[in-house]
């Protein structure tokens, strides 16, 4: 039996259990979603050779051919994007910055339109964070805004709420979950009777955080007829019970990532954040982006790191410049003139206009699975599933690195997408000749 990590979202528990083997006989603790992922090693939509597009058909070929029209369509390219990278390694995604520096790319990751967005939110004013173990071990209010946890990240309420602390013995007993969200999703059915439900007007969150920052900043009254669509009783628990307790945690999803009449809701809670700790002084608030994808936060990590910006990287001569794009204005304006798409299917997931516009230009595709992105691309080069069939590390949700351990081989010259990268790196710098080491 050996202790592997989950990459099935972005709370990557590393506390599944599996027996080991040329396949998978046992798999002890991963949620539906897990054993999903789990189930991508042998799904009928696996990629297991590269392919090149002649004519209307992909068809399959060996690396050395493969490479060899990757290396031609990058070297034709004036303008290439880069983009996906949250279901790959921080060893991936380091390799894929240093591709974007090397051919003068534009790099975005999803977490540009999705969770990126709370650290831009806070760069003017920083952000009180949590570790996972800090909320488990002292949090007594755990508050879903936006956030469907028990879909999204389904092990996560087992964590933080049905789980007894170093400080918070009494576990459940003692903890109060708060749901805010304009729709009764799955989220408001673990509610019980001490917890809050708050079904909020669509896009008035914005609202409900500037009433509470002023409450909180002038002691002003609680309105009568309530706001936003809550009555002033559920406004009184909510504010008591932000303002009052020990430990609170925040976690936001993807119902606050969108601007609210013409402002960034996500800015103002971490202004109200603020407001909460500079009040409380038993107490202390933090708040935590719930992102979907593995390793979203990773890429966010690595570019501040590498480069000092969290995504939308521009190159030119080798040197990051100055630029106001991301991955949306980028397709919008057609100012790209290749896509490599790695981890990530944005034909499926972007509007329909700007997916039409990503196909009519060439595509490279690196993926393990076939997707929509798959039936438009030129090229397409396979790569093993990262905390499958390689390993690597990853961000979790809370900002902390976790190891990814490999235990099943990938299918034969199929490779992870760290020596992929680092193969068309290589390539590029050697030429022609390198491609012919993978046949
Ligand atoms: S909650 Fe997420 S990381 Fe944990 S087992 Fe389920 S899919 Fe895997």
């Amino acid at each position: 039996m050996k202790k592997i990590t989950c990459t099935g979202c972005s709370l990557l528990c590393d506390d599944i259990i599996i027996e080991e083997g040329k396949e998978i006989k046992e798999l002890i603790g991963a949620c539906l979603k897990g054993q999903d992922r789990l189930d991508q090693v042998h799904s009928e939509n696996r990629i297991l050779k590269p392919q090149i597009r002649k004519g209307e058909e992909l068809k399959k070929t060996n690396w050395n051919e493969a490479l060899e029209r990757t290396l031609e369509l990058i070297n034709k390219a004036q303008k290439p994007l880069l983009y996906g990278f949250s279901t790959i390694s921080c060893e991936a995604q380091v390799k894929a910055i240093k591709l974007a520096k090397k051919i003068d790319g534009f790099i975005d990751s999803n977490s540009t339109i999705c969770q990126g967005r709370t650290f831009n939110a806070a760069k003017e004013t920083g952000l009180t964070i949590s570790t996972l173990t800090e909320v488990i071990n002292k949090s007594d209010i755990i508050v879903l805004w936006g956030f469907n946890a028990v879909e999204s990240i389904p092990r996560l309420l087992n964590k933080v709420l049905f789980s007894r602390g170093k400080f918070r013995m009494t576990g459940r007993e003692i903890k109060t979950l708060i749901v805010i969200d304009p729709i009764k999703t799955a989220s408001f059915n673990v509610m019980g009777p001490r917890d809050i439900a708050i079904r909020i007007n669509p896009d008035e969150d914005i609202k409900l955080i500037r009433k509470l920052t002023e409450i909180c900043c002038k002691d002003s009254q609680i309105p009568d007829d309530g706001i936003a669509g809550i009555d002033k009783d559920d406004l009184e628990r909510l504010l008591t019970n932000l303002t009052n307790s020990e430990n609170i945690a925040i976690f936001v999803g993807q119902g606050l990532l969108k601007p609210q009449n013409g402002s960034d809701p996500l800015k103002e809670l971490i202004q109200l954040v603020d407001v909460i700790n500079s009040r409380n002084k038993k107490g202390r608030a933090s708040l935590l982006a719930a992102g979907g994808h593995y390793n979203m936060i990773g890429f966010d990590h690595m570019a501040l790191a590498s480069e000092g910006k969290n995504h939308s990287l521009q190159f030119k001569n080798n040197e990051l410049i100055d630029n106001e794009e991301n991955i949306i204005s980028k397709i919008k304006k057609e100012d790209f003139d290749l896509s490599i798409v790695v981890g990530t299917d944005p034909i499926a997931h972007l509007p329909f206009e700007l997916s039409k516009k990503l196909a009519a230009k060439p595509i490279i595709l690196i993926d393990y699975s076939k997707s929509a992105t798959y039936f438009v691309s030129d090229v397409v080069l396979p790569t093993a599933i990262t905390g499958i069939e390689s390993g690597g590390t990853a961000f979790r949700l809370d900002n902390v690195p976790i190891p990814l351990i490999k235990f099943l081989d990938p299918p034969e010259e199929v490779y992870s997408d760290e020596e992929l990268l680092d193969k068309i790196l290589i390539t590029l710098d050697n030429g022609k000749e390198e491609t012919g080491k993978w046949n």
